[in-house]
């Protein structure tokens, strides 16, 4: 079976100002390699829209009220010190959560095997009731939620390999027995939470934290152990929280891992997801700040959706 590909061109109307790392260009750099590679066993499809009392399983009412006022007619507003707002931030912020339910949805018909969701703005630092670090809506705390309401799963994986931990997705499913959430980040760094002592009420939030300079050999090996707790939880899905910021190369973390290792988690990651939830796999971008690191790791990935799928 193929790879779905999901993206929408709203993303480029996301203007979050000069300067600004979380910029248009990453997605873009992204999908123009990607259509240039043209490879025949992606499906390309752009985010439905969808009933927006989804985001209320998420998020709180007066969030998303706010939210939803919050958007400038024109110019930039500050949602936090450094989540920044423009006119076209509206559909791209509605776009990137919709990306992780068509993403879902296809690999629940059966349309493709796997899916992966090139988006902005990220989501795992969203809260509840709260925008922080670049995230607007939590896109894959939304997707999770989508699988135990529409499709009735009891088991959900996530996988955080983003170098920074995903503090919001992590509360948001502190106290869910249904939701496995699993982080390996750089520690101690923002956003400041990720400790080993933080286990979920359920001893469902499992976190990994690694020292800045961490390495890509010390780091497949840290991921042994994320496997490890996939095999005893045995999901029914997981979803990727797909941040590339743990590159070398990038400049905002530490990390020295090569994009040939987004390939190699990647690619152990979708054969043991064939033991427990038939490959059933949905990534979304999260983190990843320097655009030649970002276009050859999110090639990788996508390369190793496909040829494990
Ligand atoms: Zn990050």
């Amino acid at each position: 079976m193929k790879t779905g590909l999901i993206t929408s061109d709203t993303y480029q109307s996301h203007n979050t100002g000069d300067g600004h790392p979380e910029k248009i260009d990453r997605v873009t750099v992204i999908i123009d390699n990607l259509k240039k590679l043209n490879n025949k066993n992606l499906i390309w499809k752009k985010p439905t829209k969808f009933d927006k009392s989804l985001l209320k399983i998420t998020h709180n009412s007066d969030y998303i009220n706010f939210v939803a006022k919050s958007f400038p007619e024109k110019g930039l507003s500050f949602l936090d010190g450094d989540t920044i707002i423009s006119p076209g931030s509206k559909d791209a912020t509605l776009d990137a959560v919709g990306s992780i339910i068509t993403a879902i949805d296809g690999v629940q018909n059966k349309e493709f095997k796997n899916a992966f969701c090139a988006v902005r703005p990220p989501g795992h630092h969203a809260g509840k009731n709260k925008a922080m670090g670049f995230c607007i809506y939590n896109n894959v705390a939304v997707g999770a939620h989508y699988l135990i309401n529409k499709y009735n799963l009891n088991k959900i994986a996530i996988i955080d390999f983003d170098v920074h931990h995903g503090n919001g997705t992590q509360d948001i499913f502190y106290n869910s027995e249904k939701v496995l959430y699993i982080s390996t980040h750089q520690f101690p760094y923002y956003p400041g939470s990720g400790t080993e002592q933080e286990k979920g009420k359920y001893n469902n939030i499992f976190n990994i934290p690694l020292p800045a300079g961490t390495t890509s050999e010390e780091y497949l090996n840290a991921y042994e152990l994320v496997l490890e707790r996939i095999k005893e939880f045995k999901p029914e899905f997981i979803l990727l929280s797909a941040g590339f910021d743990a590159h070398k190369d990038d400049p905002l973390a530490q990390f020295q891992l090569k994009s040939q290792d987004f390939y190699e988690l990647t690619k152990r990651t979708l054969e043991l997801s064939k033991l427990y939830c038939n490959g059933k796999v949905v990534s979304i971008l999260e983190g990843g700040y320097d655009l030649l690191a970002l276009q050859e790791s999110t090639e990788l990935h996508v390369n190793a959706l496909i040829e494990f799928n």
